[in-house]
Protein backbone atom coordinates (compact mmCIF):
# COMPACT_ATOMS: atom_id res chain seq x y z
CA UNK A 1 0.00 0.00 0.00
CA UNK A 2 2.69 2.33 1.04
CA UNK A 3 6.70 2.71 1.48
CA UNK A 4 7.62 5.42 3.43
CA UNK A 5 11.56 4.71 3.92
CA UNK A 6 12.34 7.41 5.98
CA UNK A 7 9.67 6.74 8.94
CA UNK A 8 11.88 5.54 11.90
CA UNK A 9 10.99 3.76 14.85
CA UNK A 10 11.35 5.69 17.99
CA UNK A 11 12.16 2.84 20.40
CA UNK A 12 15.38 3.98 21.24
CA UNK A 13 13.67 6.90 22.50
CA UNK A 14 12.91 4.60 25.61
CA UNK A 15 12.91 6.44 28.88
CA UNK A 16 13.11 9.90 26.85
CA UNK A 17 9.54 10.84 27.66
CA UNK A 18 8.65 12.76 30.57
CA UNK A 19 6.32 12.58 33.20
CA UNK A 20 2.88 14.00 32.08
CA UNK A 21 2.49 16.02 35.59
CA UNK A 22 -0.66 18.80 34.61
CA UNK A 23 -3.56 18.51 32.64
CA UNK A 24 -1.69 20.83 29.93
CA UNK A 25 0.71 18.66 29.96
CA UNK A 26 -1.28 15.74 28.65
CA UNK A 27 -3.64 18.31 26.44
CA UNK A 28 0.07 19.29 24.95
CA UNK A 29 1.55 15.06 24.45
CA UNK A 30 -2.34 14.35 23.38
CA UNK A 31 -2.13 16.87 20.63
CA UNK A 32 0.93 16.44 19.55
CA UNK A 33 0.14 12.64 19.19
CA UNK A 34 -2.36 13.43 16.96
CA UNK A 35 -0.56 15.91 14.50
CA UNK A 36 1.74 13.09 14.10
CA UNK A 37 -0.97 10.68 13.53
CA UNK A 38 -2.39 13.01 11.34
CA UNK A 39 1.11 13.93 9.26
CA UNK A 40 1.37 9.80 9.15
CA UNK A 41 -2.02 9.85 7.24
CA UNK A 42 -1.27 12.89 5.37
CA UNK A 43 1.70 10.37 3.91
CA UNK A 44 -0.47 7.15 3.43
CA UNK A 45 -3.70 9.47 1.75
CA UNK A 46 -5.76 8.47 4.83
CA UNK A 47 -8.18 10.48 6.77
CA UNK A 48 -7.10 10.96 10.15
CA UNK A 49 -10.65 10.84 11.39
CA UNK A 50 -9.89 6.82 10.49
CA UNK A 51 -7.33 6.41 13.00
CA UNK A 52 -8.99 5.78 16.66
CA UNK A 53 -6.03 7.21 19.71
CA UNK A 54 -6.54 4.68 22.29
CA UNK A 55 -4.27 6.11 25.87
CA UNK A 56 -2.33 3.40 27.24
CA UNK A 57 -1.80 4.15 31.18
CA UNK A 58 -0.69 0.96 32.29
CA UNK A 59 1.69 1.31 35.78
CA UNK A 60 0.58 5.03 36.14
CA UNK A 61 -1.13 5.94 39.37
CA UNK A 62 -5.00 6.93 39.29
CA UNK A 63 -4.06 11.12 39.72
CA UNK A 64 -2.43 11.03 36.46
CA UNK A 65 -5.28 8.66 34.69
CA UNK A 66 -7.72 11.78 36.47
CA UNK A 67 -5.66 14.46 34.49
CA UNK A 68 -5.54 12.38 31.07
CA UNK A 69 -9.32 12.47 31.36
CA UNK A 70 -9.29 16.11 32.61
CA UNK A 71 -7.52 16.59 29.10
CA UNK A 72 -10.68 14.39 27.29
CA UNK A 73 -9.47 11.21 27.37
CA UNK A 74 -12.93 8.73 27.70
CA UNK A 75 -11.41 5.29 26.93
CA UNK A 76 -8.18 3.71 28.41
CA UNK A 77 -6.33 0.76 27.91
CA UNK A 78 -4.25 -1.29 30.79
CA UNK A 79 -2.39 -4.80 29.44
CA UNK A 80 -2.88 -6.33 33.38
CA UNK A 81 -6.69 -7.14 34.13
CA UNK A 82 -6.44 -6.91 37.63
CA UNK A 83 -4.42 -3.56 37.86
CA UNK A 84 -7.43 -2.41 35.25
CA UNK A 85 -10.11 -3.39 37.90
CA UNK A 86 -8.61 -1.48 40.71
CA UNK A 87 -8.61 1.75 38.73
CA UNK A 88 -11.85 1.06 37.54
CA UNK A 89 -13.55 0.69 40.89
CA UNK A 90 -11.89 3.37 42.33
CA UNK A 91 -12.76 5.83 39.66
CA UNK A 92 -16.36 5.20 39.09
CA UNK A 93 -17.31 8.87 39.33
CA UNK A 94 -16.23 9.08 35.90
CA UNK A 95 -19.20 7.88 34.44
CA UNK A 96 -18.66 7.93 30.47
CA UNK A 97 -14.52 6.61 31.59
CA UNK A 98 -14.10 2.99 29.51
CA UNK A 99 -11.66 0.30 29.49
CA UNK A 100 -10.15 -1.24 26.86
CA UNK A 101 -7.93 -4.22 28.12
CA UNK A 102 -5.09 -4.53 25.74
CA UNK A 103 -2.72 -7.31 27.58
CA UNK A 104 -3.05 -11.41 27.33
CA UNK A 105 -5.69 -12.97 29.68
CA UNK A 106 -5.64 -15.94 31.62
CA UNK A 107 -8.96 -17.79 31.17
CA UNK A 108 -10.01 -17.97 34.94
CA UNK A 109 -9.36 -14.21 34.89
CA UNK A 110 -12.90 -13.25 32.22
CA UNK A 111 -14.97 -12.74 34.92
CA UNK A 112 -13.00 -10.08 35.98
CA UNK A 113 -13.22 -8.44 32.01
CA UNK A 114 -16.55 -9.55 31.42
CA UNK A 115 -17.42 -7.10 34.56
CA UNK A 116 -16.32 -3.53 33.64
CA UNK A 117 -14.13 -4.02 30.00
CA UNK A 118 -15.40 -2.02 27.05
CA UNK A 119 -13.03 -4.13 24.54
CA UNK A 120 -10.74 -6.77 24.84
CA UNK A 121 -7.83 -6.44 22.47
CA UNK A 122 -6.01 -9.90 23.23
CA UNK A 123 -8.11 -12.43 22.49
CA UNK A 124 -6.17 -15.10 21.36
CA UNK A 125 -8.29 -19.10 22.48
CA UNK A 126 -11.36 -20.39 22.13
CA UNK A 127 -11.39 -21.44 25.94
CA UNK A 128 -11.14 -17.96 26.69
CA UNK A 129 -13.73 -16.92 23.92
CA UNK A 130 -16.16 -19.76 25.67
CA UNK A 131 -14.99 -18.22 29.39
CA UNK A 132 -15.98 -14.54 28.40
CA UNK A 133 -18.92 -15.19 26.30
CA UNK A 134 -20.36 -16.92 29.53
CA UNK A 135 -19.11 -14.77 31.87
CA UNK A 136 -20.80 -11.30 29.78
CA UNK A 137 -23.87 -13.77 29.19
CA UNK A 138 -24.51 -13.59 33.37
CA UNK A 139 -23.22 -9.98 33.75
CA UNK A 140 -25.97 -9.30 30.84
CA UNK A 141 -23.33 -7.02 29.30
CA UNK A 142 -21.44 -7.22 25.71
CA UNK A 143 -17.80 -6.73 24.52
CA UNK A 144 -15.89 -5.69 22.28
CA UNK A 145 -13.11 -7.89 20.95
CA UNK A 146 -9.90 -8.03 18.68
CA UNK A 147 -7.93 -11.13 17.69
CA UNK A 148 -4.51 -10.84 18.68
CA UNK A 149 -2.06 -11.99 15.78
CA UNK A 150 1.83 -12.85 16.54
CA UNK A 151 2.75 -11.51 13.38
CA UNK A 152 7.05 -11.34 14.36
CA UNK A 153 7.06 -14.88 14.92
CA UNK A 154 8.51 -14.22 18.37
CA UNK A 155 8.31 -17.21 20.74
CA UNK A 156 7.46 -14.36 23.45
CA UNK A 157 4.85 -12.68 22.26
CA UNK A 158 0.94 -13.98 22.42
CA UNK A 159 -1.26 -14.13 19.82
CA UNK A 160 -2.52 -16.57 16.94
CA UNK A 161 -0.42 -17.33 14.43
CA UNK A 162 -1.76 -15.77 11.04
CA UNK A 163 -2.68 -19.56 10.06
CA UNK A 164 -4.07 -19.90 12.45
CA UNK A 165 -6.41 -17.13 12.29
CA UNK A 166 -9.26 -18.23 9.23
CA UNK A 167 -10.55 -21.17 11.09
CA UNK A 168 -10.29 -19.34 14.65
CA UNK A 169 -12.99 -16.55 13.07
CA UNK A 170 -14.83 -19.37 11.73
CA UNK A 171 -15.67 -20.05 15.04
CA UNK A 172 -16.43 -16.91 16.84
CA UNK A 173 -20.09 -16.60 15.67
CA UNK A 174 -20.85 -18.82 18.43
CA UNK A 175 -20.36 -16.17 21.14
CA UNK A 176 -23.02 -13.77 20.96
CA UNK A 177 -22.17 -11.57 23.54
CA UNK A 178 -18.42 -10.86 21.78
CA UNK A 179 -18.51 -8.45 19.08
CA UNK A 180 -15.98 -8.98 16.86
CA UNK A 181 -14.07 -5.73 15.82
CA UNK A 182 -10.87 -6.71 14.16
CA UNK A 183 -7.34 -7.73 14.87
CA UNK A 184 -4.54 -6.65 16.94
CA UNK A 185 -0.57 -6.95 16.86
CA UNK A 186 2.30 -6.00 18.84
CA UNK A 187 5.32 -5.75 16.11
CA UNK A 188 9.27 -6.88 16.62
CA UNK A 189 10.46 -4.11 18.94
CA UNK A 190 12.98 -3.18 17.08
CA UNK A 191 14.80 0.36 15.48
CA UNK A 192 14.78 -1.82 11.87
CA UNK A 193 11.71 -0.02 10.74
CA UNK A 194 11.87 -2.09 7.66
CA UNK A 195 11.48 -5.25 10.04
CA UNK A 196 8.69 -3.41 12.01
CA UNK A 197 6.70 -2.64 9.11
CA UNK A 198 6.73 -5.87 7.90
CA UNK A 199 4.70 -7.02 10.79
CA UNK A 200 2.22 -4.49 10.35
CA UNK A 201 1.73 -5.20 6.73
CA UNK A 202 1.07 -8.52 7.92
CA UNK A 203 -2.17 -8.02 9.77
CA UNK A 204 -3.11 -5.84 6.85
CA UNK A 205 -2.85 -8.65 4.33
CA UNK A 206 -4.72 -11.06 6.76
CA UNK A 207 -7.57 -8.82 7.43
CA UNK A 208 -8.13 -8.85 3.72
CA UNK A 209 -7.36 -12.21 3.23
CA UNK A 210 -9.93 -12.96 5.81
CA UNK A 211 -12.80 -10.54 4.69
CA UNK A 212 -13.00 -12.82 2.12
CA UNK A 213 -13.90 -15.70 4.01
CA UNK A 214 -15.91 -14.05 7.20
CA UNK A 215 -18.86 -15.73 8.75
CA UNK A 216 -21.70 -12.95 8.61
CA UNK A 217 -22.01 -10.42 11.62
CA UNK A 218 -17.79 -10.62 11.68
CA UNK A 219 -16.81 -6.98 10.27
CA UNK A 220 -12.79 -7.50 11.29
CA UNK A 221 -12.57 -3.21 10.07
CA UNK A 222 -10.38 -2.12 13.07
CA UNK A 223 -6.16 -2.77 13.04
CA UNK A 224 -5.09 -2.17 16.20
CA UNK A 225 -1.63 -1.68 15.85
CA UNK A 226 1.55 0.39 16.74
CA UNK A 227 2.66 2.00 19.98
CA UNK A 228 4.72 5.15 20.78
CA UNK A 229 8.12 3.95 18.94
CA UNK A 230 6.05 2.83 16.08
CA UNK A 231 2.80 4.35 15.99
CA UNK A 232 3.48 6.38 12.86
CA UNK A 233 4.66 3.51 10.58
CA UNK A 234 1.43 1.69 11.65
CA UNK A 235 -0.80 4.58 10.69
CA UNK A 236 0.70 4.40 7.04
CA UNK A 237 0.72 0.69 6.81
CA UNK A 238 -3.33 0.96 7.76
CA UNK A 239 -4.06 1.13 11.44
CA UNK A 240 -7.17 1.91 12.65
CA UNK A 241 -6.20 1.40 16.80
CA UNK A 242 -3.28 3.25 17.60
CA UNK A 243 -1.70 2.08 21.65
CA UNK A 244 0.44 4.96 22.86
CA UNK A 245 1.11 5.23 26.38
CA UNK A 246 4.76 6.91 27.30
CA UNK A 247 4.41 9.88 24.34
CA UNK A 248 1.39 10.97 26.72
CA UNK A 249 1.31 9.67 29.85
CA UNK A 250 5.47 9.89 30.01
CA UNK A 251 8.03 7.21 30.25
CA UNK A 252 8.14 3.99 32.55
CA UNK A 253 10.96 3.24 34.62
CA UNK A 254 11.28 -0.34 33.08
CA UNK A 255 11.55 -1.49 30.13
CA UNK A 256 8.36 -3.41 28.32
CA UNK A 257 8.81 -6.68 28.81
CA UNK A 258 8.39 -6.46 32.45
CA UNK A 259 5.47 -5.21 31.81
CA UNK A 260 3.99 -7.86 29.21
CA UNK A 261 2.67 -10.81 31.62
CA UNK A 262 4.94 -13.94 32.00
CA UNK A 263 6.12 -16.18 29.37
CA UNK A 264 2.85 -17.69 27.28
CA UNK A 265 3.48 -21.24 28.31
CA UNK A 266 3.22 -20.27 32.12
CA UNK A 267 -0.75 -20.50 31.74
CA UNK A 268 -0.61 -22.99 28.88
CA UNK A 269 -2.24 -21.05 26.74
CA UNK A 270 0.38 -22.14 23.85
CA UNK A 271 0.80 -25.25 22.75
C1 LIG B 1 2.14 -0.88 26.95
C2 LIG B 1 1.46 -1.29 25.71
C3 LIG B 1 1.30 -0.39 24.65
C4 LIG B 1 1.80 1.04 24.69
O1 LIG B 1 3.20 1.12 24.74
P1 LIG B 1 3.91 2.56 24.84
O2 LIG B 1 5.34 2.28 24.58
O3 LIG B 1 3.67 3.01 26.24
O4 LIG B 1 3.26 3.44 23.87
C5 LIG B 1 0.63 -0.82 23.52
N1 LIG B 1 0.14 -2.09 23.45
C6 LIG B 1 0.27 -2.98 24.44
C7 LIG B 1 -0.31 -4.34 24.29
C8 LIG B 1 0.93 -2.61 25.61
O5 LIG B 1 1.06 -3.50 26.61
Amino acid sequence: MFTAADTQTRHDKHGCYPEATTVEDFRRNLSRVQARIAAACHRAGRDPADVRLLPVSKTKPEASLRLAYAAGCRMLGENKVQEAHRKWEAMQDLTDLRWSVIGHLQTNKAKLVARFAAEFQALDSLRLAEALDRRLQIEGRSLDVFVQVNTSGEASKYGLSPEDVPAFVQALPAFCALRVRGLMTLALFSSDAERVRQCFIRLRQLRAQLRQSAPAGIALDELSMGMSGDFEIAVEEGATVVRVGQAIFGARPMPDSHYWPGEPSADGSRP
